[in-house]
C-alpha cells in the first residue's frame, strides 16, 4: 500500500513564501492499494491528482465541507469520459450525494452542471462499496465528531491498515471506539489543525490538535501518525517547530509526501 499526500491544509487553500514547505492545498490523500486508487477527500490538492488509467477509482469522502470537495472540479482526468470513477461517501447515500455535490457544482456555484457532465463520475452507496472488491480491500468508516457530520476510514489490504481521521474533535468518549477503529494499524492520519489556545477558543468548530494526536499515539496500536489538516495560520516555521517536538514515530504531513506501507 502506498500512500501519497496532495493535501494537507485544512480550511482554505493558503499560498504564500511561508507555507510552501508544508504545502497549502486542502485534503486529499491517494492511497494505492493492489490495482485500485482511493482518493480520500478531494479538496484543492485534487487538483494534482494523477487518475491512473487501468486501475479501479475510488473517490471517498469524510463529507462535504468546502475543503474537502472544491478540487473534485478541477481534476483534468476527470474530464475524459473513459475515465471510469466511483465516487462515495459513508456520510449519505448516493443519491443524496449526487444532489449535493450537483448543487455545489452547478447555477451560482460553479460554471458547469458537473454531475450531469461527468457521466464517467458514478455514484455509489458506501455499504455497496467492498462487493465486486477484486483487490480484497476492506474499507471501514466511523463517524467522526465535527459539525455537520464527518467519517473516518480504515482501508485494508493485505494486513496492511490505513487509517483516516479527519475531520474531528476528539473528545474522551470517542477513545474506546477509536482505539478499537485504530487497532492493529499502520499509519494514522490525525487531524492536528488546533494547539491548545485553539481547543479553548475554537470549542466546538469540529478539529483537534496535535498534542491530543500524541496522546492517543500512545494509547492506541498503530506504528505511525501523520498529523494533518494544518491551519492555514500556521507557517511553515511553526510546523518546523512543532514537528521537530514530536516522538519518533509522529510527523507532520507535507504536500508532496509519500509513505510507502511495507
Ligand atoms: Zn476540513
Ligand atoms: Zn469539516
Amino acid at each position: 500500500m502506498k500512500l501519497t499526500i496532495h493535501g494537507c491544509r485544512g480550511s482554505i487553500a493558503v499560498s504564500s513564501k511561508e507555507t510552501v514547505k508544508y504545502g497549502g492545498y486542502t485534503s486529499c490523500y491517494e492511497v494505492r492499494a493492489g490495482n485500485t486508487q482511493i482518493i480520500l477527500d478531494a479538496g484543492t490538492g485534487f487538483r494534482n491528482v494523477s487518475l491512473q488509467k487501468d486501475a479501479k477509482k475510488i473517490i471517498l469522502l469524510s463529507h462535504l465541507h468546502h475543503d474537502h470537495i472544491q478540487g473534485l472540479g478541477f481534476n483534468k482526468d476527470i474530464f475524459n469520459p473513459s475515465c471510469q470513477i466511483e465516487l462515495s461517501s459513508a456520510l449519505c447515500e448516493a443519491t443524496e450525494l449526487r444532489d449535493n455535490i450537483q448543487t455545489y457544482y452547478s447555477g451560482s456555484y460553479f460554471p458547469l452542471d458537473l454531475t450531469d457532465r461527468l457521466q464517467n463520475l458514478n455514484f455509489h452507496n458506501f455499504s455497496a462499496l467492498n462487493e465486486n472488491n477484486t483487490d480484497n480491500i476492506l474499507i471501514e468508516s466511523l463517524e467522526m465528531n465535527h459539525p455537520g457530520r464527518s467519517f473516518g476510514y480504515s482501508i485494508t489490504h493485505k494486513n496492511k491498515k490505513l487509517v483516516y481521521l479527519s475531520d474531528n474533535e476528539f473528545e474522551d468518549w470517542q477513545l474506546t471506539e477509536l482505539c478499537n477503529f485504530c487497532e492493529n494499524s499502520d499509519i494514522i492520519l490525525w487531524d492536528g489543525m488546533f494547539n491548545d489556545k485553539d481547543l479553548v477558543e475554537r470549542k466546538g468548530w469540529g478539529h483537534s490538535s496535535v498534542k491530543q494526536g500524541v496522546n492517543f499515539f500512545n494509547k492506541v496500536n498503530c506504528k505511525k501518525m501523520l498529523i494533518t489538516h494544518h491551519a492555514p495560520e500556521r507557517t511553515d516555521y511553526e510546523l518546523d517547530k512543532i514537528n521537530s517536538e514530536l516522538p519518533d514515530d509522529i510527523e507532520l504531513a507535507f504536500d508532496g509526501m509519500t509513505v510507502e506501507v511495507i
